[in-house]
């Protein structure tokens, strides 16, 4: 791993992030809601007063219908046990209606999350791409926003019912007696001391566990996709690789433990605390009786009764303060990724490419450093040249010289560090990057195709093309003879990454979809280069109607395409060295000569 990899892991990876006011944020996800969230609250607050009552109606079942002084009362009782059932149906339906209403709120604020996450993403900057692992993004999006997810969905439904519950168990307490409500209140501080100290600890255990997980996304990311197979698969590595899963996944495992058993001890004190509560009452209940206070055995049934049905309610209540304080973790994780900033955005007053001077291409004293390259270390130093409308430049050089990056700063996909790049005239930085982007084709030789038909992969240039200007578009990359004799036709599923059709046929599909985009300037970044020789040949001929009558900037490393073109730049360690027409430079007898010398001798 470079440092810039690993620069870039610990950024992605940073430690229980601490998030500015991350309460007021995750209340803002939920402020569209307002409504649905206040019907919720109106609905709890019925839920707690129809569920005051049932307890108090089971004292009166007990001391006027079944044990009045003159022996049980059935039709009192009858009334009481109907009045009882009713309220219950009711409460039953409220809880219903509430669950619906928190769970819907709780899903849209995730996949409204999930949808700003994913398009934030979308802005950021190449750099950012190439220095985080795909597996880590992707574990932010899928893992901790689905965490988050499904903590939401259970807790505000658990949160409000089981509040409600409480609340009416201590109003109940209350009524049918304050004294044995005073001692059952006196324990409970006990409970949130402890709750307090597990809560930390697990949401501690929680990040590490996130950043396992998504550490485990990375490696199922790279070893499971077809290239990562075959790798594995021609080194012979599947058993590291196995064992690379392995090691990660052992990690996950102690963390999960870990996470669930954290909270157990304190659960088990809860229920024997809750369990003892019931005995201590008795006693109470005698020490009034002694002294006078009148408590009927309807009262300590009641009682008891409701401190019973409290149990679960208030052992959920707690667990949701220990599930926030996860939750808290995963947010933090989330906004962590949304506070970053693209490097590269619209200037407030970019303006759209200038169609007088369409397809001109000009670099002025550009000097550029990868981000992530180490300090003094330059990629592009003082490049200057100037592409006029329609001619076709080429960029050749050794290996590492810098071609791909010239190409990479026309786009606008890294800033240039120092001088200017003008598209159509303008400092692409005081261009609209949309319209930018819409006049410049790219052709390299990585084809990226979408697993999806070959219609739906040239339409990714343009949705609203006809099928005529799709056939069109292939027969001019010569690939429509070859679509055409699919059994499926333009329907055909590309697999993934392409690796049904040969390296050729991507190629030409690709060439397909940019003619499509049909862009001022076509960048080729040695688009034919590991082609065999027939299919070299196909692809060129499709090249050359691609590119007539466009701005066309080559990146070649056989020399032998490039002999026709307008100007050849010779690129070595960043800097243009020999410019030129073929026959000029051979003449020159410089760089050039000498590698063009050395490719026709092999
Ligand atoms: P080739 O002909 O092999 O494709 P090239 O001339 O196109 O080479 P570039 O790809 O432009 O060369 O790379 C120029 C230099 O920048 C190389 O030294 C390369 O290692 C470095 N480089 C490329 N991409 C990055 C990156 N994302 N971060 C840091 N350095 C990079």
């Amino acid at each position: 791993m470079s440092s810039g990899d690993a620069d870039a892991q610990r950024a992605a990876n940073a430690t229980a992030p601490r998030i500015p006011d991350l309460v007021g944020r995750i209340r803002g996800l939920f402020s569209p809601h307002k409504r649905a969230l206040v019907v919720t609250v109106v609905l709890v607050l019925i839920g707690a007063a129809v569920s005051v009552a049932p307890p108090l109606l089971t004292k009166q079942a007990f001391d006027r219908g079944l044990f009045p002084p003159g022996g049980p009362d059935v039709p009192v009782l009858l009334e009481l046990v109907g009045a009882m059932v009713g309220l219950w149906v009711l409460s039953a339906g409220i809880g219903v209606w509430q669950t619906y209403l928190t769970a819907t709120v709780g899903n849209k604020v995730m996949g409204a999350l999930r949808i700003r996450l994913f398009g934030h993403l979308q802005r950021m900057e190449l750099a950012f791409f190439t220095r985080t692992k795909t597996g880590v993004i992707q574990s932010r999006l899928q893992n901790d926003v689905g965490g988050v997810a499904n903590v939401l969905s259970n807790t505000i439904s658990s949160v409000l019912g089981n509040t409600v519950t409480v609340i009416a168990a201590f109003v109940s307490m209350l009524v049918l007696s304050w004294q044995m409500t005073v001692v059952t209140v006196f324990l409970l501080p006990l409970l949130v001391v402890a709750q307090r100290r597990v809560g930390q600890v697990r949401a501690r255990i929680a990040t590490k566990t996130q950043e396992s997980l998504s550490d485990m996304t990375a490696i199922t990311q790279e070893a499971l996709s077809v290239s990562g197979i075959l790798l594995a698969k021609s080194f012979n590595q599947q058993h590291a690789e196995v064992e690379r899963y392995s090691a990660e996944n052992r990690t996950q495992i102690g963390l999960q433990v870990r996470q669930q058993m954290s909270g157990q001890w304190f659960f088990a004190v809860v229920q024997i605390f809750l369990s003892v509560i019931p005995a201590i009452i008795y006693l109470v209940a005698a020490w009034l009786i002694l002294r006078d206070v009148p408590v009927t055995a309807g009262t300590i049934v009641a009682f008891t009764t409701v401190q019973a049905r409290l149990t679960f309610p208030l052992m959920g209540l707690l667990r949701v303060a220990l599930d926030l304080q996860t939750s808290g973790a995963l947010f933090a994780r989330i906004f962590e990724y949304l506070d970053l900033h693209p490097a590269i955005t619209n200037d407030p007053s970019a303006e759209a490419v200038d169609d007088t001077q369409l397809g001109r291409v000009e670099f002025d004293e550009v000097s550029f450093s990868y981000p992530d390259a180490e300090p003094g270390q330059t990629t592009l130093d003082g490049v200057s040249f100037d592409i006029a409308p329609g001619q076709f430049a080429a960029f050749v050089g050794p290996s590492g010289a810098g071609k791909t990056t010239v190409s990479y700063l026309i786009p606008r996909f890294y800033e240039a560090s120092g001088g200017a790049v003008r598209f159509a005239g303008t400092d692409v930085r005081r261009l609209d990057q949309e319209s930018l982007v819409g006049h410049i084709g790219i052709v390299s030789q990585e084809t990226y195709l979408f697993h999806a038909s070959i219609g739906d992969n040239l339409r990714y240039a343009r949705p609203d093309a006809t099928d005529e200007q799709l056939v069109d578009a292939a027969r001019q990359a010569n690939i429509h003879e070859t679509i055409a004799s699919f059994p499926d036709g333009y329907d055909t599923i590309v697999g993934e990454r392409g690796y049904r059709l040969s390296g050729g046929e991507k190629q030409r599909i690709a060439i397909a979809r940019v003619l499509l985009k049909d862009p001022a300037v076509m960048v080729l970044d040695e688009a034919t280069s590991a082609l065999d020789t027939v299919s070299e040949r196909v692809v060129q001929e499709a090249l050359d109607t691609a590119t007539r009558g466009r701005t066309t900037i080559a990146i070649a490393h056989r020399l032998s395409t490039v002999r026709d073109a307008d100007v050849v730049f010779v690129v070595v360690a960043g800097r243009i060295v020999e410019r030129g027409t073929h026959d000029e430079l051979i003449a020159l007898g410089g760089v050039y000569a000498e590698l063009y010398g050395q490719q026709v001798a092999s």
